[in-house]
């Protein structure tokens, strides 16, 4: 068995691995290796927005469903994430929202309040509205406006607004609540995944190595300390040595079922899957939460949807100018709002996307349509990560539990009235001539009947290794030495907004937490 040795090993090259292995490589005195189980991001479908769409199920997916969720009709939903250089970044919709200032300061850990972070979304970002109390230039992280010139997405604000919520600019300024277009991840059309903004200018150091198609199987101990990782690589098993630190960055599903099969989890569990106990962690794995997602789908008689994408001329546009169909993250606007009785921030989100979406996505659409879709903000059901086998090959059983609290339940109900309301305004009425997919009826029952047909996770779990359970602080596994994750599995609960950017911080901090480094200068907003 080859062995090597390095001072910084981690463990998948995602959002926050990525950033980690660029800033932890700013060191020259520092050798950093980066090990990803999925290929280099070659893929033109990773690289133009709209491809995306094309690249659930591939090589580039981890392939994970639900175990059946008993309050969706037994259904096992589909949970991409992506196996590839820039990880799910690299497959994501590219919407970039912060979150609330109020979910950090809830979070009640010390570092990692708004005000903590926020200097980090700065140091990350790259706005090309410009620098402002809000925003920063100079960045890795592009932040573009929208470039695809849909009509669809923009009446939907035009109708929100009638509908009587707030127009809302930059949903990351001082306000989060109202309806807008959202600012993506892109640079000139093309998607911004961390592996583009981070990795690919650290490629060339000397001193970081990148491992792609390197699946770790376990983390290796001496005692209670990491000293290095189990990995296998086309067949061929390896251990790669770590002299400083181990750092998980495998993502809200692969960190925990890495520490379980690594011994460090719900000592029970472990035993029932023959995995010999280093550490009874009960918190590893549990606490997963995410934001719980129905949709509604309308046929639309205007040849304005996504379905354009397939007349030449799209794809002559964008080969000219990386705008039209193709330079669509789908999600192009939609908004925040309240539903619940006296709620003091958001607690629903809406995506909106210029396209039929047919079959949970899996069959192309033969319609011009229109989808929308709200999620909540702060669920309050929980789910778990669990091994399946010992085998590390064995995909995890993922539970998300969705509804397990009837509150979200009564939440989605009133989220996808809401829905309604807006869908029936003028601006917005031509593009929703005839029912696709809908609730069945007007009552509540009709209501939660859809929700449960067409609940989904919308891609953003997080939970399963939350600091101050599994991690402490600064992130390092309790009861363990040299072992950080640094990931989205470790926010205690999910923000107010999608998680890219606030992994990116958080991996952000990580880093200079790990070199000893100040925090940057940034006043917080
Ligand atoms: C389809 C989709 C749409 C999304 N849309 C948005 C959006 O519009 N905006 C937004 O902000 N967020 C979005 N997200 C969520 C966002 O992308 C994630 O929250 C974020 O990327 C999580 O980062 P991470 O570093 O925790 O994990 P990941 O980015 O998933 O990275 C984990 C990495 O570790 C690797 N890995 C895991 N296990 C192992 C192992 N055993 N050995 C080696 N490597 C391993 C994986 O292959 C992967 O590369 C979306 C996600 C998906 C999947």
């Amino acid at each position: 068995m080859a062995e090597a040795m390095y001072d910084y090993v981690i463990v998948g090259a995602g959002s926050a691995g990525c950033v980690l292995a660029a800033r932890l490589s700013e060191d020259p005195d520092v050798s950093v290796l980066l090990l990803e189980a999925g290929p280099p991001d070659v893929n033109d479908n990773i690289h133009v927005p709209l491809g995306y769409l094309k690249l659930t199920g591939t090589e580039v997916d981890w392939g994970y469903s639900t175990a059946p969720e008993p309050h969706c009709n037994g259904r096992r939903i589909t949970l991409p994430r992506g196996r590839v250089l820039g990880g799910s970044s690299s497959v994501n919709a590219m919407v970039y929202i912060r979150g609330n200032r109020r979910d950090y300061d809830d979070w009640g850990v010390s570092g990692w309040a708004w005000d903590d972070l926020f200097p980090y979304f700065l140091k990350a970002e790259d706005n090309e509205r410009g620098a402002s109390d809000w925003h920063a230039v100079g960045g890795p992280l592009p932040v573009s406006d929208q470039r695809s010139g849909n009509k669809i997405t923009p009446a939907f604000v035009e109708a929100g607004v009638e509908a009587g919520l707030a127009r809302n600019e930059d949903f990351n300024g001082a306000e989060q609540d109202g309806v807008g277009m959202y600012q993506v991840t892109q640079r000139g059309g093309m998607r911004a995944s961390a592996a583009v903004a981070y990795l690919h200018p650290a490629m060339e150091r000397p001193n970081l190595t990148v491992m792609p198609y390197m699946h770790v199987d376990r983390i290796l101990f001496d005692g209670t300390r990491a000293v290095g990782v189990e990995a296998s690589q086309l067949g061929q098993a390896q251990e790669l040595r770590a002299q400083r630190e181990v750092i998980l960055c495998g993502g809200a599903y692969n960190s925990p079922k890495l520490l379980m099969l690594s011994g460090v989890g719900p000592a029970e569990h472990l035993t029932m899957r023959e995995v010999e106990v280093l550490l009874d962690q009960p918190a590893v794995g549990e606490n997963l939460s995410d934001h719980t997602a129905a949709y509604s789908v309308w046929t639309t008689p205007e040849p304005e949807s996504l379905l354009l994408a397939l007349e030449p001329a799209a794809l002559e546009e964008f080969t000219a100018t990386q705008t039209g169909p193709f330079a669509s993250n789908l999600a192009e606007s939609g908004g925040f709002a309240r539903v619940g009785d006296g709620a003091e921030a958001p607690d629903v989100q809406i995506h909106v996307a210029p396209i039929q979406i047919v079959d949970e996505g899996t069959k192309d659409p033969e319609a011009h349509g229109v989808w929308v879709s709200p999620c909540l903000l702060t669920p309050s059901s929980r789910g778990s990560v669990r091994l399946a086998s010992k085998d590390p090959t064995a995909k995890p059983i993922i539970r998300n539990a969705f509804y397990e609290d009837g509150a979200d339940m009564t939440q989605m109900v009133d989220a996808l009235r809401l829905v309604e309301e807006i869908c029936a305004q003028p601006a917005f009425k031509p593009y929703c001539a005839e029912r696709f997919t809908a609730p069945g009826g007007e009552s509540d029952d009709d209501f939660r009947a859809h929700a449960a047909a067409t609940t989904y996770e919308i891609y953003h779990p997080v939970g399963t290794c939350a600091i101050g359970s599994v991690v402490d602080a600064d992130l390092r596994v309790n009861g363990l030495e040299a072992l950080r994750v640094v990931d989205a599995s470790v926010m205690p609960t999910v923000p107010r907004g999608n998680t890219n950017a606030p992994t990116i911080a958080i991996a952000e901090r990580a880093s200079d937490l790990i070199r000893g480094n100040p925090a940057p200068d940034g006043a917080a907003a």
